[in-house]
């Protein structure tokens, strides 16, 4: 039986092999397997509402290995850690043991694959910025996610201990980075002090409130985005009393400072870097594959790398050709088409036809701004004019993305169940997690 290997479980990777283990591991046509180094799978978009504590993390992932038996496909869990391309093998690391680092689960393994689909993401590019990584949290995983869910909860409670005269806010927190990712958490992070306050986990007599800084270099928020949704955003971000700073890069992150280009020091107990991304250091060593400056694969519009036809690549781990100059961007919605576009791929390559070529289509952006607002533009063909929505309305669009997503890797029937029992349980909890 013909092997396919996907590495990686993410937007893009988890649909694919779905699709592929339902089409062809069902009938016993191709032996599917799916590699991730971590047992669950969480749509990443979700994690800044993570970090805030407004997602209940055991109701929204998805467990890798039941999954792969409803599914028809097998789970390996396991890091890519190298690749032996004239042996057509995977080197997967050592599982070691979460409790205790230095007990191994798993021994490092080979894996033998015909064809190879690598879909690993992205991380955190911190531009060589003095400290950055030293100092700041970032949101790549759950665990970081739930790390900065920690320390934002712990900060709020000392601040409430402690009575520092001359302090103008209880706590002061720096997002750097002024996309999609920084706004939405800025956002959220005023629901979660609201909240907070509310069950008294922040001291309700605390004089201020906690003060958000979104730092941004270039001269707008939201640069991928058109400049009427950068406009309507920095309103509701002013509304939400986020002190929005840009043109001015930061240059250094101290522990308890973040300093910029123009002199300023701005006193942080918690600094986020949300400031741009490049895909996982282990790419530029898989045996001579090419890749770009920032470790992408360079893929062909077949999706294929252009060092080998047996591996394919998709979402924000691949540099692939859209129109002029542009390569696609690295957004859930690319991935979510390229396995769309991977799943027909694989099956014509199977039959031995030519695999045609992935075109992207933009249908537009959405920003969420907390539970109740979102803002973006949205176009429901790719030729369509676009059309600029907020509010309540366009927070109930990008709530369906997340449904959208969930119904294409669990089913109609899971994803509708997933709404009713979320819902419930949130009649009967505090919106956000305090403890
Ligand atoms: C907070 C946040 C908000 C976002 N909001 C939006 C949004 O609103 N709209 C949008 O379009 N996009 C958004 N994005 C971007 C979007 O999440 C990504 O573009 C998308 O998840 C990319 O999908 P992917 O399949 O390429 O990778 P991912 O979804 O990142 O999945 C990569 C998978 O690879 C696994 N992996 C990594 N390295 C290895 C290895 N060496 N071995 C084995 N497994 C490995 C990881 O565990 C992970 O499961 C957001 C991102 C963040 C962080």
């Amino acid at each position: 039986m013909h092997r396919i290997v996907i590495v990686g479980g993410g937007a893009g990777g988890l649909e694919l092999a779905t699709r592929l283990g339902d089409k062809l591991g069902r009938s016993k046509r191709a032996h599917v397997t799916l590699v991730d180094r971590c047992a669950t799978h969480i749509w990443k978009p979700l994690l800044h509402e993570v970090a805030s504590g407004s997602l209940d993390t055991h109701v929204h992932q998805i467990a890798y290995a039941a999954h792969a038996r409803w599914h028809h496909f097998e789970f390996c869990h396991g890091e890519l850690i190298g690749l032996n391309r004239s042996q057509h093998t995977l080197l997967l690391g050592a599982v070691a043991d979460a409790e205790h680092p230095g007990e191994v689960v798993l021994p490092p393994r080979d894996l033998e694959y015909d064809t190879l689909i690598l879909a690993l993401g992205s991380q955190t590019h911190f531009f060589g910025i003095t400290g950055a990584q030293e100092n700041a949290i970032t949101l790549d995983t759950l665990p970081q996610a739930e790390r900065l869910r920690r320390r934002l909860l712990q900060t709020c409670v000392k601040s409430s201990a402690r009575k520092d005269a001359g302090r103008s806010s209880p706590v002061d927190i720096v997002i750097i980075g002024g996309g999609a990712t920084g706004v939405e958490l800025a956002a959220e992070l005023r629901r979660m002090e609201a909240v907070l306050r509310e069950f008294k986990v922040h001291g309700s007599d605390q004089p201020g409130e906690m003060s958000v800084t979104l730092l941004e270099a270039g001269p707008r928020i939201l640069p991928a985005l058109p400049p009427d949704v950068t406009a309507a955003t920095s309103d509701q971000l002013r509304d939400l009393r986020i002190d929005v700073s840009v043109g001015d890069p930061v240059i250094a992150v101290e522990n308890d400072t973040v300093v910029t280009q123009s002199g300023r020091r701005i006193p942080s107990d918690i600094t986020i870097w949300a400031a741009g991304i490049k895909a996982p250091a282990c790419l530029a060593k898989l045996d001579g594959l090419s890749v770009n400056k920032i470790n992408q694969l360079n893929v062909a519009r077949t999706l294929q790398s252009e060092s080998d036809p047996d591996i394919f690549a998709l979402g924000d781990c691949a540099s692939c050709p859209w129109t002029g100059d542009r390569m696609v961007p690295p957004r859930a919605q690319a991935a979510h088409q390229q396995a769309i576009f991977l799943f027909h791929a694989i099956q014509a390559r199977l039959r031995g036809e030519a695999v045609g070529e992935f075109r992207y289509s933009d249908y537009g952006s959405l920003i969420s701004l907390g539970p109740t607002s979102a803002v973006g533009v949205i176009s429901p063909s790719s030729q369509a004019k676009r059309i600029f929505v907020k509010g309540r309305i366009a927070r109930v669009m990008y709530s369906a993305l997340y449904r959208k997503h969930l119904a294409a890797v669990s089913g109609l029937r899971k994803t509708l169940v997933g709404i009713v029992v979320d819902s419930l349980r949130r009649l009967n909890t505090p919106g956000v997690k305090l403890h």
